[in-house]
């Protein structure tokens, strides 16, 4: 080993360079990480270098700051950053983008790996007198791609990237097999068929040229240095919160929330603090972490009550404040950037913008209007005219009006559902990349030629209930992954033994394997109106980890003891060896519990089939008691849990989602059958009694689910909206609110009790996922189920965090091997948790945006006199200048002014005509009275109003449906089908029409297929398509269940 010195200058919080001289060792055993390696390198990854490319990069320094982007495309492979590389990215990148590169190193999916050759003996190079910093990084950069490539004995050719012009002419010619060229042409050579990397690479030339161009005059402050802000946290003096812009008045207004554990001085700011106009907002966007200065409160503000139409950038003129002023303040810097890409389109006047004067540089329109307009540089503009594009941001000078960001990929023409889709995708930053080659490899198969088998050393480890217990499945038509089946026994002391089997996806998903990776990034199935995007690839979650009937299977298992009383005497949990009996639906298992005529229940169950009578009726005996037994214990169980304020709750959107969805709508039953509740029951059982487990093995690190107690604020509309009704709504506690909720029912007004569930809903938080280190005992229980603790174990084919519980569950049961070793610590869990809540969070936002496209695209291009236009409204929210409507028959919310751009008010004539006319709106408790010259029309909480529905048009933002008042009294034909049979079935249509509509092909490809091959193809989907199969109705009941607990 030698030592030497190292000569560092590092730059303090504060800006200061400081030089430090450490010592520094060299060494001759530096790994390589390569897998082309012939030398001992211990290379041990996640990083190492993959043996079939054609060549191995080495970006300098310069190249990795500038263009990492680019060495993102998981087409490039082979990348090595040198050591060299890294340090320059920490000191000299900026955190954001150092942080970006860790991610990258340490995703084995991207094969990148690092070369520490600053401590390599041979390749290091120590910098030599008067030589730039540049220059050095240069030359070592160079050093070590020489080195590596003599070490791998010239097996591969290196390519060295620099812009650097004279680098390039010194070292390109010095060694036959080391390259050195510049990004671009790199780019031309290597890539030419990678049109997006080409297109990045051009914008971010784009920008790196308008760097340093500083205009000179500031539009914004500076921001406070990170010690002042930091120290003035500590004091109380600034606020730490995430900023979130009003997305209803988004120029206007933005709130800073604040960390629930603020850290330092607990500042106890229970509300959140305003933040209004852009210049007191100081270059924050929506999502950063910022810190907040609070204004005297002379200055104090109060939220605005009026609704607002976003037509870009231009607000209306009402300007209502509440009354109750909140905490105002400016934000005094950014903390972090927590930037995502953006869905943008270009102005349409975007010529006018200054790109005379200022050639390539671009405004665009972000689809969400909580962030700015971006410039950007980019030669597209004309050709992208109307298509939807991404953008990254990256910088907001102070002397910048807008943020910069450069152009990443285009998503096609703006208005397609393809188009409309994928932007839904990416502002929600889901990622849909077909599985790897990678993957798919490390995975078993199952196919005629090499079926899947199970090993003799797994039976004999598994508990094999196969030949004991009477298993089944009871899911929806059509079902094809089946991750949960139940059994009920006699035990021979007379107890009854409830079981629950789960799908045994852990033993096929390693921690860390590619499978794993790839299903820890996505977190969850997405499921949208017309698709669905799986988390784990078919070959496990329609085949191998499907509990389909009369094959084994794995599994992991629950069994309880009862006694007479359904009381748990004890309970057992391992892994099992299933088989299960019968594969019944929903229909069947009810209509069995129903005692229909015996002929129609044997025809409903295929397992039955062509049995003598005889046998079959014994089956159906055993099948009538089992099914018998389950409701009475589900039963039982439920009835226990509401006894302790469990929440029935309405969550009519979602419903409504989910009778969308393509594969599910056929699924959702034309009514809710008691069955469906015995397994969701059982499921939540499962849930609990394995949390039990898990948190008292785990006291510190098990991955639990909790749903907080609502903020009481929140539920002020549903208080005053049952008040309007002459209903007392009681929310001291969940019992008090469920029973409470039960009475409030107008006996003429089914919707009354609808609305008043769903402001429920919506004033609930989110049920949230945590590690049982990082919150206090008392916060675990769930306050929707009324349950102590809980937790996900009973869909682990479509929910990671099931996963990590199952890995839970065997570690605490003792189950030692590999396979368990996921189990992690509480830091590392919680941020687990923190991304799994995160991307279920987007999952719900991506599949009601997919909701509210079809809707849009379905009144597209209706005619407004349309009968399908008109609906029945109901005004559930009482507004400064209008109301907010609900619309029972889509399922849809939606402002109605009530004083129009010109300011002029409603009136309604007592035939019910509406006209406009001068006067004034007068806001009282329960209504809205408009007061004009021709007279007063009021409009109460809870009237039925008859409205005709259109699409407002939008280039840059999602389109939206606006209400125009047709008469002032309930819409006929809509009451009349509400009595009738639930508003479902109008929405299904939704989606059909839309699809079959619309004119890209690509997108309505996959139902007419369907369609074409006839019925085969469920077969074919299945051994070769992606699983396009049903979810289990428990997954959707409890899914709707969770996401009515969900509103963002
Ligand atoms: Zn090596």
């Amino acid at each position: 080993m030698i030592k030497t010195e190292k000569h560092l200058r590092l730059k303090t919080g504060t800006g200061r360079t400081v030089r430090v001289v450490r010592e520094h060792y060299l060494r001759d055993d530096v790994s390589c990480n390569s897998r082309l390696c012939m030398a001992d390198c211990t290379n041990e990854g996640p990083g190492l270098l993959p043996k079939d490319v054609t060549h191995y990069v080495v970006p300098d320094c310069q190249v990795t700051r500038d263009y990492l982007e680019i060495l993102e495309f998981p087409e490039i492979r082979g990348v090595l950053f040198t050591g060299t590389a890294v340090h320059s990215m920490q000191h000299q990148g900026g955190r954001r983008a150092y942080n970006r590169l860790r991610t990258l190193l340490r995703d084995p999916r991207q094969e990148c790996a690092v070369f520490a050759n600053e401590f390599q003996q041979y390749a290091y190079c120590p910098r030599e007198h008067g030589e730039t910093l540049e220059k050095w990084q240069s030359r070592s950069t160079y050093k070590a791609a020489e080195w590596y490539y003599n070490h791998l004995a010239g097996q591969i050719p290196v390519v060295v990237l620099s812009e650097d012009p004279q680098i390039q002419e010194e070292y390109g010619p010095m060694t036959p097999g080391v390259f050195v060229v510049n990004m671009g042409e790199y780019l031309n050579n290597f890539w030419p068929d990678l049109q997006p990397a080409q297109d990045i690479y051009e914008s971010l030339v784009a920008g790196l040229q308008e760097k340093g161009k500083s205009t000179g005059s500031k539009e914004y402050r500076d921001y406070l240095p990170v010690e002042v802000v930091e120290a003035g946290i500590k004091s109380g003096r600034y606020l730490r919160g995430n900023f979130q812009v009003n997305k209803h008045r988004a120029q206007q207004e933005a709130f800073v929330r604040m960390a629930s554990s603020s850290g330092g001085k607990d500042v106890e700011l229970h509300t959140d603090v305003i933040v209004v106009g852009m210049a007191l907002r100081n270059r924050a966007v929506h999502g950063d972490t910022v810190a907040v200065e609070l204004l005297p409160r002379s200055e104090w503000r109060g939220r605005s009550t009026a609704i607002t139409e976003n037509t870009e950038g231009v607000s209306s003129e009402t300007e209502e404040e509440s009354n109750s002023v909140m905490p105002t303040g400016k934000v005094v810097a950014v903390m972090q950037r927590n930037w995502r890409d953006y869905v943008c389109s270009f102005a349409e006047d975007e010529e006018t913008q200054g790109q005379k004067k200022n050639p390539g540089k671009v405004l665009v329109i972000p689809y969400d209007y909580r962030i700015p307009k971006i410039r950007i540089s980019t030669r597209q503009a004309d050709q992208l005219k109307d298509h939807r594009i991404v953008v990254r941001l990256d910088s907001w000078e102070a002397d910048s009006q807008y943020p910069n960001g450069h152009f990443v990929r285009s998503l096609g023409r703006s208005g397609d559902l393809e188009t409309e889709t994928a932007a839904l995708l990416v502002e929600n930053s889901i990622s849909v990349a077909p599985f790897s080659e990678g993957q798919v490899k490390e995975l078993p198969t199952n196919t005629e030629e090499s079926p899947w088998v199970m090993q003799p050393e797994e039976v004999a480890r598994r508990r094999d209930l196969r030949h004991t217990h009477l298993i089944f499945s009871i899911d929806p038509v059509g079902c094809e992954d089946v991750d949960d089946t139940l059994s009920i026994r006699k035990l021979p002391n007379g107890h009854l033994e409830l079981g629950v089997h789960i799908a045994d996806v852990t033993y096929f998903v390693s921690p860390n394997s590619l499978t794993d990776l790839e299903a820890k990034a996505r977190a969850t199935t997405v499921y949208l109106a017309d698709r669905r995007y799986d988390m784990l690839p078919s070959i496990l979650s329609a085949d191998l980890c499907s509990l389909l009937g009369g094959v084994d299977r794995y599994a992991m298992s629950v069994l309880w003891e009862l006694d007479n009383n359904y009381e748990v005497l004890d309970v057992w949990y391992g892994r099992t060896i299933i088989k299960s009996a019968y594969k019944m639906f929903y229909e069947a298992a009810q209509a069995v519990h129903d005692r229909r005529p015996e002929e129609e229940l044997i025809q409903s169950i295929p397992e039955l089939h062509g049995l003598d009578t005889d046998t079959a009726r014994n089956r159906l005996e055993q099948i009538r008691w089992a099914v018998d037994s389950l409701m009475d214990i589900a039963d039982h169980l439920r009835a226990g849990r509401l006894r302790e304020g469990g929440l029935e709750l309405e969550g009519v959107e979602v419903q409504v989602q989910l009778g969308d969805s393509k594969e599910i709508e056929k699924l959702v039953p034309k009514q809710p059958l008691a069955v469906h509740e015995t397994v969701a029951e059982c499921m939540i059982f499962a849930n609990h009694w394995v949390a039990k487990r898990i948190a008292e093995a785990f006291p510190n690190y098990a991955l639990l689910r909790h749903h907080p107690l609502p903020r009481q604020e929140h539920f002020e509309s549903l208080v005053e909206c049952a008040k309007a009704q002459g209903f007392s709504v009681d929310t001291s506690s969940n019992k008090a609110l469920a029973e409470s909720l039960d009475k409030c029912v107008n006996k003429d007004d089914p919707v009354v009790n609808k609305l008043l569930r769903t402001l429920a809903t919506q004033a609930m938080s989110n049920a949230q996922y945590f590690s049982t280190g990082s919150l206090p005992r008392d916060q675990y229980f769930h306050y929707g189920l009324a349950l102590d603790l809980y937790t996900h174990f009973t869909s682990p084919i479509r929910r990671y965090a099931d996963v990590i519980v199952h890995r839970l569950l065997l570690a605490a049961i003792g189950v030692e091997d590999e396979r368990s070793a996921g189990v992690v610590k509480n830091q590392e869990l919680e941020e687990l948790s923190q991304h799994i809540n995160n991307r279920n969070r987007a999952a719900q936002h991506a599949q009601r945006a997919s909701t509210e496209l079809f809707q849009t695209l379905y009144f597209k291009d209706k005619d407004p006199e349309d009968e399908c236009c008109m609906a029945d409204a109901v005004i559930f929210s009482l507004r400064a200048n209008g109301v907010l409507l609900f619309v029972p028959k889509y399922g849809v919310k939606g402002p109605l002014y009530l004083k129009d751009k010109d300011g002029l008010v409603v009136h309604v004539e007592k035939d019910g005509a509406v006209s406009y006319t001068s006067g004034t709106l007068n806001r009282k408790q329960f209504e809205v009275v408009a007061q004009s010259t021709k007279g007063s029309t009021s409009f109460r909480l809870f009237q039925h109003l008859t409205v005709r529905m259109s699409l407002q048009k939008s280039r840059a933002h999602p389109q939206t449906l606006t209400f125009t008042l047709v008469a002032a009294k309930p819409y006929k034909p809509d009451l009349e089908r509400v009595k009738g049979e639930s508003s479902a079935p109008a929405r299904t249509d939704v989606v059909k029409e839309v699809k079959s509509s619309s004119a890209d092909t690509s997108a309505s490809q996959s139902s007419d297929t369907t369609a074409a091959m006839g019925s085969e193809f469920p077969e074919l989907l299945c051994e070769y398509g992606q699983s396009r199969s049903c979810d289990t109705l428990y997954g959707l009941m409890e899914g709707f269940r969770e996401m009515s607990l969900a509103e963002a």
